[in-house]
């Protein structure tokens, strides 16, 4: 399978290619040449899979020959090794759970599985060292740090903003030594983002090293987000038809690969993009008009995008065509009031404790619900101990630590400061 750049104006590449390089030399983003449904059958029996197999079946056609059969069956086994399950809520409304991963977010996935892809690609020769390079606002750093710990020719340098992540976050990305190197930034999330996308475009730099990026940019890292809507509907298509869901958005790749999933045939009746104050899209469906702005602090701070980087990727599957994308996507956008009600109301009428990406999920269901009649499945993205500070004085209850954060909260932080991109860049030539 091949991939092509969105801006089209650069070669398309192999899967190892795209995967290796991240972003294309145009800077599009890459896009699959040819999207392939699957098999009525595989839909017909698909309880008698297991998720391994339907998640080899699902990503098979974009790997295409490039890692044979029983190395990618291999890949996928690593990376799957947690549970996917369904909350129910109340008659209409469940949870699909994504955050039962070693960081309690569900970018576990996309992280295990592109370390593991880059990792085998390092095991053929003529293969250079690779550098994944990556800002994060605080999830994305934990999981690549996890995701990529002890991958054999890969180093890992993250770039946090100094004082803006929480503390759980942090130990998560500053703790692990080996491979993963923590830069603290003086600065905003922004400054991070900045600093990174200058590294890619500096010479000196692009002609020694071969730097990739670890966002969602990458298909490594976008693709196996497909999985988890074929787990859902595995889970409940016995019991209902008119499967809708809610998926809290920010950068808008894991919506996108839910769309990915319905090319390839799954039965989803709508989808519905639920954002927080940074409202782009909600704006655009409604206006026609595609304005990026500065982003706005939130609770739910992994979805303070103010340009979500895959949204080209959804046009591109509709043609850029709006009337046909509004017919299947639906975006609402929730403040942080509202955000903080429906986790009371989460916790008071359901006893289900929500962290602020999931309630802000469930609000965007609810009130498509009004007005339609599906069975909804809102996505819990992050375990609300990752927001402690946020979710606790709201439910007015304390939270027990899970296993996989106690592991990390009493390990020593080591991260090196930094305040200007020459830092950045001569603590790279020099690795
Ligand atoms: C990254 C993240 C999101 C947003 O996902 P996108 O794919 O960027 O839209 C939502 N919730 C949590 C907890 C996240 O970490």
């Amino acid at each position: 399978m091949n991939f092509y750049s969105l801006k089209k104006k650069a070669q398309n590449v192999s899967f190892k290619d795209a995967v290796i390089k991240g972003l294309a030399p145009d800077k599009g983003l890459y896009f699959p040449e040819k999207i392939t449904p699957l098999p009525k059958d595989f839909f017909n029996h698909i309880e008698y899979f297991s998720n391994e197999e339907i998640a080899f079946e699902v990503i098979k056609q974009f790997v295409g020959d490039e890692i044979p059969e029983t190395a990618l069956k291999e890949i996928i086994i690593e990376t799957l090794n947690f549970d996917f399950p369904i909350v129910k809520i109340n008659d209409n409304i469940a949870t699909l759970e994504l955050f039962h991963g070693p960081t309690m977010a569900f970018k576990d996935v996309g992280a295990r599985f592109m370390a593991r892809c880059l990792a085998y690609f390092n095991k053929q020769e003529n293969t250079k060292k690779v550098t994944v390079l990556v800002a994060t606002s605080g999830d994305t750093g934990g999981a690549v740090a996890s995701g990529f710990l002890g991958v054999r020719g890969v180093d890992v340098v993250i770039l946090y903003p100094s004082g803006k992540v929480s503390d759980v976050q942090e130990k998560q990305l500053t703790t692990l030594g080996n491979n993963i190197k923590a830069l603290e930034v003086e600065g905003t999330f922004d400054d991070c983002q900045k600093m990174v996308k200058k590294a890619f475009l500096d010479s000196d730099l692009i002609s020694t090293k071969n730097l990739t990026s670890a966002n969602s940019i990458n298909v490594a890292r976008w693709l196996p987000q497909m999985f988890y809507f074929f787990f859902a509907y595995k889970q409940l298509k016995s019991k209902h038809r008119n499967l809708v869901f809610s998926i809290p958005s920010g950068n808008f790749g894991n919506i996108c690969a839910g769309i990915m999933a319905q090319q390839l045939g799954l039965p989803v009746k709508q989808f519905i993009a639920s954002t927080n104050v940074n409202d782009i899209v909600p704006n655009y469906l409604k206006t026609g008009k595609y304005t990026p702005k500065l982003s706005k602090q939130t609770i739910s701070n992994a979805m303070d995008v103010g340009n979500p980087s895959n949204f080209v990727r959804i046009l591109e599957i509709y043609n850029n065509d709006i009337s046909t994308l509004k017919k299947h996507l639906s975006s609402y956008s929730f403040t942080d009031n509202e955000t903080r009600e429906a986790m009371k109301e989460l916790k008071q009428k359901y006893n289900y404790i929500a962290d602020p990406h999931g309630a802000v999920g469930y609000l965007g269901l609810k009130k498509y619900l009004t007005k339609n009649n599906a069975q909804g499945i809102f996505l819990e993205t992050a375990h609300p101990v990752k927001f402690l500070d946020v979710v606790e004085p709201v439910i007015n209850e304390t939270i027990a630590i899970p296993k996989q954060i106690k592991e990390v909260i009493d390990k020593q932080k080591v991260s090196i400061k930094i305040s200007k991109y020459n830092e950045l860049k001569q603590f790279l030539l020099v690795k």
